[in-house]
């Protein structure tokens, strides 16, 4: 008896070398099968009568091909032409340059056709796609009448993915003979009015929807409910992973005893923005809660995240225990630590600094300190996560740009502590949808706006021939004790010519901005190197520092407000974000300068040149680049959706997250019998996220 999870082998017109054929696109079972959609969809809903193709129009056309042959030209193309013949006439196609196609069709054969009609010695159409319908012994007696009917109804033809030995007309064929059988066994996992309400099809219906489609809309339709359904089964996955871990023992219990977090307050040299207090709110009541926070801050550069982690810090310290602030590279490290230094000199609390640099015995003192108890909060890198390290009793650790430290890191961290508390940080600002997909698993808080008073970034599209008047720019600047980023992008194919291009531009600028001191830093250059001069231009000693994107993430340097970036085509949107984020953090105006000579691409740098939001930028960078790019934003990799467009389908991301977290609170494990299907599915797809509803 066929099954759903019967191998495809099972299945009639299936041998072992088609079945090997499929399981290069990924098809084992017969339910594979049915997962495997149409790459896209030919839609040759209304068919010409050939003998009405009028010169001009675009037409779909079906007939049985007649004749056909290669004709070479005088110039030597090649071209490869059929003559087809329904009902009402005969007209012929002719396909310049793709002489191959004489190996591909056959007298006898229903090809359907679509393009333009042209005129060449009376009419002729030039198909811009053609679709062999039937082979010449598929057709019985000449009759093509259950091709095209009558009434010129077409179809709608899917379009599968192939491979070798296995053409996307075979596919079809076969998809097409086993539907009907296959689509019997599906058992829709999700109750009738739980469907209605998200209304989408029933899973029988999306998949005949997907691959027999009356219209293209309605294939639509049956792929939004896949991809519903592949939201839904992340979405649980994730929010049981909360559950579970939240159950986690807990260790550090806090009150709100408002003796640090209250003298803060009160020694800040600013007020708080509404965003940076909603967020202290929501970490308060995380920390005060019986659960374990897991908490996510998101901002822009330059929204003040900092601030809001030292609260959280302080919290823990008021309560007895240690915080732990890990930081990706020793420069960013040394300025945190330099930040809560001056914020925390008033309240008699002294942050720890915990680098790689320090001579050996410094870091035993520190760590002999934070054992011992005598340090309370410590920033750092990676030294942090070392065996030697350890502490009296950590409660809280945060992770600055988060997405920089792989999962075994943060992991080695919070080992450190009893289940402390956790709050990320992270400077890429995502779309909801897409945070609550990649990040579900964790609580959100958003700071979507910048302190008062800062100036917004002045934002303009140059070309190279502007460049005198750049260069006179940076100098007016730096003479008057501002200072400059000129950042060249290397890009990995061409990175030795690119890096000699950043090399020679830094002697260019030293030239001609003589006697203004020029660094450089770039990729290749050793830690220690680089470190040396971001320094020195921290500390202005440097007035221009060209740099390739390793200042990415970087430094905070007030006195830069001139970012000039070459090449800016050659950066994604979210990435230029990122770049220019790095001026206007002092109370200067500043400046941000994308050159570029590509025309194309300067409409779209104008387009940002007019947005300021991050969040905005990183949903327009996620229209253009897709999910592939920004899923590297989580290590754990892992978010293979086939089905959903995290962009178009936000709708369904938020409603699979809503049912999601229902169904859980309804039977946290998804034990009952009305789950079996659904559990079988998630079991399918995420090998390793099923292990999460086995855990009591
Ligand atoms: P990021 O979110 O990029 O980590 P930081 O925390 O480094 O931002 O803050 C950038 C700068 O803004 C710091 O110098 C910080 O002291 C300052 N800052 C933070 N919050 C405010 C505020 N509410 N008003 C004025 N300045 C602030
Ligand atoms: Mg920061």
């Amino acid at each position: 008896m066929l099954r759903l999870d019967s191998p495809v082998q099972y299945l009639k017109g299936v041998g072992p070398a088609r079945a090997a054929a499929l399981a290069r696109l990924g098809v084992g079972t017969a339910e594979d099968l049915l997962y495997h959609l149409p790459r896209r969809y030919l839609d040759a809903t209304t068919v010409t009568p050939i003998a009405r193709a009028a010169l001009g129009a675009e037409v779909t056309l079906v007939g049985r091909v007649v004749s056909k042959g290669v004709l070479p030209t005088r110039r030597g193309l090649r071209i490869f032409r059929a003559v087809l013949q329904d009902d009402s006439g005969v007209i012929e196609c002719a396909w310049p340059g793709q002489a191959f196609l004489d190996r591909v069709i056959e007298p006898g054969q229903i090809l359907l056709v679509t393009g333009p009609v042209k005129h060449f010695h009376g009419r002729q159409v030039v198909p811009r796609e053609q679709v062999v319908l039937a082979d010449a012994d598929e057709v019985r007696g000449g009759d093509n009448a259950g091709w095209v009917s009558a009434a010129g109804q077409g179809l709608v033809l899917p379009v599968y993915p192939a491979t070798e030995g296995l053409s996307h007309r075979q596919i079809r064929r076969l998809i097409a003979d086993h539907l009907d059988e296959l689509v019997a066994l599906v058992r829709d996992p999700l109750p009738a009015e739980e469907r209605r309400a998200v209304s989408v099809l029933s899973l029988r219906e999306a998949f005949l929807a997907v691959h027999r489609p009356p219209d293209v809309a309605h294939a639509e339709d049956g792929r939004r409910r896949l991809a519903f359904d592949e939201l839904l089964d992340l979405q649980l996955v994730v929010a049981r992973a909360r559950l579970v871990a939240e159950r986690a023992p807990r260790g550090a219990t806090f009150t709100l005893k408002k003796e640090l977090t209250t003298a803060l307050k009160h020694a800040l040299p600013f007020e708080l923005t509404r965003g940076q207090k909603r967020a202290i709110r929501e970490i308060t009541r995380d920390m005060t809660s019986d659960r374990r926070m897991h908490r996510l801050l998101m901002g822009d550069v330059g929204t003040g995240k900092t601030v809001v982690a030292l609260f959280a810090m302080l919290l823990a310290v008021e309560n007895g225990y240690q915080a732990v602030f890990m930081a990706p590279t020793e420069l960013l490290a040394e300025q945190h630590a330099r930040t809560l230094a001056q914020l925390l000199a008033p309240l008699g609390v002294v942050p720890e600094l915990l680098v790689g640099r320090l001579s050996a015995r410094e870091k035993a003192a520190v760590r002999r300190r934070l054992r011992e108890g005598g340090a309370r909060i410590v920033v750092g890198t990676h030294a942090l996560i070392e065996e030697t390290t350890a502490f009296e009793r950590l409660g809280l650790v945060v992770i600055d740009e988060q997405h920089r430290f792989g999962v075994e890191q943060r992991a080695a961290l919070m080992e450190k502590g009893k289940a402390p508390d956790v709050l990320l940080l992270s400077a890429t600002p995502i779309p909801r949808t897409l945070a609550l997909t990649l990040y579900g698993d964790l609580d959100i808080s958003a700071l979507t706006e910048r302190p008062r008073g800062r100036l917004p970034v002045v934002t303009g599209v140059r070309g190279s021939a502007d460049r005198e008047q750049i260069y006179r720019f940076i100098r007016e600047r730096c003479l008057s004790g501002g200072q400059a980023y000129v950042v060249y992008p290397v890009i990995e194919e061409s990175e030795r010519v690119d890096l000699r291009a950043a090399a020679t531009m830094a002697g260019e600028l030293e030239r001609r901005l003589a006697p203004l001191p020029v660094g450089l830093v770039h990729g290749k250059m050793k830690a220690e190197e680089r470190d040396r001069v971001m320094r020195a231009f921290r500390d202005g000693e440097l007035s221009v520092l060209v740099a390739t994107t390793v200042i990415e993430v970087g430094i905070d340097v007030p006195a830069a407000t001139v970012m000039v970036i070459e090449h800016a085509e050659r950066f994604g949107l979210a990435q230029l974000h990122q770049l220019r984020g790095r001026v206007g953090r002092g109370s200067e105006a500043s400046h941000c300068i994308l050159i570029s000579d590509d025309p194309a691409a300067r409409r779209r740098l104008k387009r940002f040149a007019r947005l300021a939001d991050g969040f905005k930028i990183a949903e327009l960078d996620l229209q253009e680049r897709g999910m592939g790019e920004l899923a590297g934003v989580r290590q754990s990799g892992g978010l293979a959706l086939r089905f959903a467009n995290l962009v178009t389908d936000a709708d369904l991301v938020l409603a699979a997250r809503r049912l999601a977290l229902r169904l859980l609170e309804r039977d946290p494990q998804l034990a009952s019998a009305e789950f079996g299907e659904l559990r079988r599915r998630i079991e399918r797809r995420y090998q390793r996220g099923i292990e999460l509803f086995r855990v009591g």
